[in-house]
This record gives C-alpha cells, sequence and structure tokens, in this order.
C-alpha cells in the first residue's frame, strides 16, 4: 500500500524523498505543499517537474476521507461525515466564531470510555485513527472553507470530537506536533485544546512532551457522582486528577478549561455547583457548562434555563469564571461532543457543491 504523506513530520519527509534520491529541498517544498498551501494533488505542485510528480504518485498518496455528507444549522455550523478507507465513518464541525473558526475534530472511530451520557460512547470502541486521518479533517475543512470563499480563517482545532484523544496518545500527539509546525500549518499551541476524561499516566506524559491548550471533561464534583457518569472515575480520582492539573503547563499563562456537562437533575443543582467551586477553588481555571445535548438513546434531559442559570451565577459569585456553551448546531446534533456515526441517516444525503451545504430542514 502507498504511504500517505499527511502521516509524517517535515523531517520523516524529508527523509523520505532521500531515500528515492531526491534532494531533501524536495522534501520541504513538498511539504508546504500539503500544509500550508493545503494541496490534495500532487498536480497542484507546479514548481515540481512533472516527471517527479510523476515518481511521487508511484510511491506516495496524498488521498483524504470521502466526504458524505454535510449538514449546516442557520449559524453555519456544519457537521460532515467523513467515510474512511475501511468504509468506518467519523464526524467532524466546522463552528463560526466571531473572528475565525473553529473545527472539531475525532481521534478515533467510536470511544472506549463508556460515558452514560455520550452518544460516541454507545458505538463502543472500533479502531483508532491514523495521523493522516486526523490531519485530513484539518486539510478537508480548510479546503471547505476556501471553496466556499469564508474569510475568516481557520484558527482553533479542538479535539473533542468522537473518541478519547489521550487513548490514542502517540497519534494524536504526532498530528499536534504536525499542526503546530511553524514550517506548516502553523496553529498556535494555544489554539490546539485536547479534551480529555483525564487519563492521568498520559495527561503527565503530554504536560511534558507537548502540552497544548487543554480541556478536562469533569462532569461531577464528587468521585461518587463521577462514577455513576463515567466509568473511568473509578479508575483515577478527582483528587488525583487535581494535582494533575495542578502540575499541567498553561500554555501561555491561559486558563485550563473544565467541561462540565448539565444533567438535568443529576448533576445540575446548587449542591453540585457549591461542591464544584469548592473543589476548584484557587485553581488557574475556567468552567465551560454544557447543557446536555439530549438523544433517544440516551437516559437524561437538558437542564432547565433557570437550573443553568443558577449554576453558572452561583460559580460566578465564588469569584469562577464560567461560561454556558452555546447548543450550536443542537438541531444538526452536531454539538461538539455529541458525534455518533448516525451513518444510515446521513449516507441518504448525497454531498452536495461545498458552496450549497444541506440545511437541516432540507435534509430531512
Ligand atoms: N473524550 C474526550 C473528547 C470527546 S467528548 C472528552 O471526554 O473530553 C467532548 C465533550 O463533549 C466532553 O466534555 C463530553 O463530555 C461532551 N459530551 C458528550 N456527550 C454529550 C452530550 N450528549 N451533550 C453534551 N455534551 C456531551
Amino acid at each position: 500500500m502507498k504511504r500517505n504523506l499527511r502521516n509524517y513530520t517535515l523531517e520523516e519527509i524529508q527523509t523520505l524523498i532521500s531515500e528515492l534520491g531526491l534532494h531533501p529541498y524536495r522534501g520541504k517544498q513538498i511539504y508546504h505543499w500539503i500544509t500550508a498551501k493545503n494541496a490534495t494533488t500532487f498536480d497542484e505542485m507546479t514548481d515540481l517537474p512533472k516527471a517527479l510528480r510523476q515518481r511521487l504518485k508511484e510511491h506516495f498518496t496524498l488521498a483524504l476521507p470521502e466526504v458524505m455528507s454535510a449538514l449546516s444549522d442557520e449559524e453555519g455550523t456544519t457537521k460532515f461525515a467523513l467515510k474512511l478507507w475501511d468504509n468506518e465513518i467519523i464526524e467532524m464541525v466546522i463552528i463560526p466564531e466571531r473572528d475565525h473558526y473553529t473545527l472539531c475534530v475525532s481521534t478515533q472511530v467510536g470511544c472506549s470510555m463508556g460515558c452514560k451520557f455520550c452518544l460516541t460512547a454507545k458505538m463502543g470502541f472500533k479502531r483508532n485513527l491514523e495521523v493522516y486521518e486526523i490531519i485530513s479533517q484539518v486539510v478537508l475543512a480548510k479546503k471547505y472553507l476556501r471553496e466556499k470563499g469564508a474569510e475568516l480563517p481557520l484558527r482553533n482545532v479542538v479535539f473533542m470530537g468522537m473518541g478519547e484523544p489521550l487513548a490514542n496518545y502517540e497519534r494524536v500527539v504526532k498530528a499536534l506536533r504536525i499542526l503546530a509546525d511553524k514550517e506548516g500549518f502553523n496553529f498556535s499551541r494555544k489554539r490546539l485544546t485536547v479534551s480529555t476524561v483525564g487519563l492521568i499516566e498520559k495527561l503527565e506524559r503530554l504536560s511534558k512532551e507537548f502540552p497544548t491548550a487543554l480541556a478536562l471533561s469533569l462532569h461531577a464534583p464528587s468521585d461518587e457522582l463521577r462514577q455513576e457518569l463515567m466509568p473511568i472515575a473509578k479508575k483515577y480520582s478527582l483528587a488525583t486528577l487535581i494535582t494533575t492539573l495542578k502540575g499541567f503547563p498553561r500554555v501561555k499563562k491561559g486558563r485550563h478549561t473544565i467541561e462540565y456537562v448539565l444533567l438535568k437533575g443529576v448533576n445540575d443543582g446548587i449542591e453540585e455547583a457549591k461542591a464544584l467551586a469548592k473543589l476548584l477553588s484557587g485553581l488557574p481555571i475556567k468552567v465551560n457548562l454544557i447543557p446536555f445535548n439530549p438523544h433517544p438513546d440516551l437516559p437524561y434531559e437538558r437542564p432547565t434555563e433557570e437550573a443553568m442559570e443558577g449554576f453558572q451565577k452561583f460559580l460566578l459569585s465564588k469569584g469562577i469564571l464560567t461560561t454556558v456553551r452555546k447548543s450550536k448546531g443542537l438541531k444538526i446534533s452536531a454539538a461538539c461532543g455529541h458525534l455518533s456515526a448516525k451513518h444510515q441517516a446521513l449516507q441518504i444525503h448525497t454531498f452536495h457543491k461545498p458552496h450549497h451545504p444541506l440545511t437541516y430542514s432540507q435534509a430531512l
């Protein structure tokens, strides 16, 4: 099988190119094309001799996953279903912000963490994504935005799609390195966010090897409640998590994000808010409250507006910076962390021209 060049760092590409008897400089040119210039074919690499492009085609591929569908809501949040080489399907979401776009990427097909409120968990774990499959999501998003004539840049990538990024540690870290490389994609590390349930050993490695912005999925202020919601909490206590968080470098003095999914009548009361404020007191964090995204297959309900407001107000009153995630893409179930390969539902909508993404109502 041909090697996909998106799997490699600049140095590795230079080595691969040298092995073909070519000057490493060619490696740099190719790397620029596939990262900064977002090339999707060798033929676009017009400053390479034709014969060289032909040789590259014989040895390597730049193949991208196939876009099966793109569903947009009124605000422009767009969810993509992508088909991988082995017919597995993952999702990614482009979210428009005030002055940039954010891309939410998947890191695994399915997930093994088993969180009770999460749709991806329902699929179980299928496999890890390869580096090129993670990078390809960025390439596809940039291509889509370019073809749509979008003026704002894709500036943030959040690893909050399907899967647990730190359970696919090596590949995720390599993808982060490639995305942050100044010679290539050039994403700022503080704009690359890894969201995790908190796999302690992996967090400790990340903190030494390649710290980025961090979002910790906490969801409960006590071990008891957390264990009910997230099986992983049986392995790692809140106390160890908090210690690890304290030791994690703050990229550019930023705050770490604590994600807290609000589940009606489960963890959305003032009691929990009090316990949470106590737990987080004095830490360099901000809390992002995520109203639960309901789904018929999930046993929880969305909290009331009053409960959300009350929870937020309480934390704010304790001096904790607290935001409530707007329910972007709710109608297209595109809210980050609410992804599942709803293949059948998605496959029937063939991919239309990118500048005419399907709206939800059209799709129905
Ligand atoms: N495994 C990683 C990243 C993927 S989930 C993690 O757990 O952080 C990204 C976020 O979406 C997590 O905070 C997750 O708890 C949240 N999420 C999952 N299912 C959700 C749902 N139904 N409604 C709202 N948020 C959800």
